[in-house]
């Protein structure tokens, strides 16, 4: 049985242990604040308990003697370690008192420990000092970014609470530092994304308007000019649809809205199938296709995502070809299987291929723009890839020519 003091520490770290899953598996950030607060009162609570208890007559039992004082022990530094988020106690004199592995990592993980080290020893930020005092005055702080600068930029968000005191003032303040470096990092990627589609939008709409004003102020009186006009804005109109298209379908994608309907695919076939929906394409470009992969080769994947990619990828390899050009489709069958679409063209200076899989990465921003793509398609092919345990890859030399590669896992 428990003694009377370990009974309730077993329910504090119970409960210290049951809002740090909480916290861990819930996805809404705001209720990942609210669960990480907790926990860390609740261990605040554990600590100083535990501390007025040493001082008093009648201690905590020897820890390292009793077994259930032990496990009680154990599972409070396992929760402790488990956490992601920083945990900094300081005292009235601004000495930790107490620190989970993530603040030790966060501030000096140099330093054997952190304990009984003073704040302005651990730190020279101004804004975390000044939350830490505000605390030990009994006022509490949240919303302080700190940032990191070391190899790996960090950035985290600091609440910091009065604890203790007995209505005598804070014996001393809970620091929490959430790691936010990958929210702020989606976010920006967010905000990238929606100025892209924006600006994306805009170009189009903007030559929409503009040629319908035209045709408003008495250009529909000259049949030419009018259908000239009319073509143009059709352009325009289907380059936002196509982006819209592909927005879409890159969302679902990515939200893992696809499922993948894999089995064993002709690979002749289907190329086949994919060359002669762009045979006119090419024909209109003098680009020839060539499908050289083996009449009897198959592959393991979803035909209607695998038939996406290729198009995509012969799309680009018509588009960015000279006349005259050819592009080639080959299987090799390995370890896994890996489909190539190679091109005879212009190929891509080196210093572009890193970044040729992001979404709106373009070489040629006004080429692409005018043969009518949208900064996409590779995108889309890189996560259909991802999506079937597979990558692509881009093999190129300016001058001479560019070779895409889909590499799938076997069945
Ligand atoms: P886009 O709609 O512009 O084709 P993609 O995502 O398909 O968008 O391609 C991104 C960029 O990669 C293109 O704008 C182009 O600069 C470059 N690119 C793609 N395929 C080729 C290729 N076969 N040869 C040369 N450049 C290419």
């Amino acid at each position: 049985m428990f003694s009377e003091v370990p009974k309730r520490l077993a329910l504090l770290v119970s409960v210290c242990v049951v809002l740090t899953v909480l916290a861990l598996v819930v996805t809404s950030f705001s209720l990942r604040i609210v669960f990480s607060v907790l926990v860390l009162l609740t261990a605040a609570i554990i600590f100083f308990s535990r501390r007025k208890d040493t001082n008093r007559s009648n201690p905590l039992p020897d820890l390292s003697q009793s077994p259930e004082s032990f496990a009680v022990s154990s599972l409070f530094e396992a929760t402790m370690g488990s956490m992601r988020e920083g945990l900094l106690v300081v005292d009235k004199d601004m000495r930790v008192v107490a620190s989970n592995p993530a603040a030790h990592r966060l501030f000096s993980p140099t330093l054997p420990k952190l304990n009984s080290q003073r704040l302005t020893e651990l730190t020279r930020n101004p804004a975390i000092y000044s939350a830490f005092l505000d605390g030990l005055k009994g006022v509490e702080s949240s919303g302080i970014k700190v940032e990191t600068h070391g190899p790996e930029r960090q950035v985290f968000d600091l609440r910091v609470v009065p604890i203790g005191g007995n209505g005598k003032g804070p014996e001393g303040a809970l620091g929490v530092f959430f790691d936010i470096t990958r929210t702020e990092r989606l976010e920006i990627i967010r905000q990238e994304f929606l100025s892209n589609v924006s600006h994306e939008l805009r170009t189009p709409l903007t030559a929409i308007l503009a040629f319908v004003e035209t045709l408003e102020t008495g250009a529909m009186e000259d049949a030419e000019s009018s259908q000239r006009f009319l073509s143009i804005i059709r352009k325009n109109a289907s380059r936002m649809h196509g982006l819209i298209d592909d927005i879409l379908e890159l969302t679902a994608i990515e939200g893992g809205n696809v499922t993948l309907r894999a089995a064993t695919v002709e690979l002749h076939e289907l190329v086949a199938e994919v060359c002669a929906s762009l045979a006119a394409k090419a024909a209109a470009n003098g680009v020839t296709l060539v499908n050289r992969v083996e009449p009897d080769a198959a592959v393991f994947a979803d035909s209607r995502r695998l038939e996406q990619m290729l198009t995509n990828l012969i799309d680009n390899g018509i588009k960015f070809s000279r006349e005259g050009g050819t592009v080639t489709i080959r299987h090799e069958p390995g370890t896994r299987d890996r489909i190539m679409v190679e091109d005879n063209g212009d190929g891509i200076p080196a210093q572009h291929l890193e970044r040729l899989f992001e979404r709106f990465y373009r070489v040629d921003r006004a080429r692409s723009r005018d043969i009518g793509g949208t900064g996409l398609g590779l995108a889309i092919v890189k996560h259909l890839a991802l999506l079937h345990g597979g990558e692509v890859t881009v093999d190129s030399e300016l001058g001479k020519g560019t070779i895409f590669s889909i590499h799938l896992p076997k069945r």
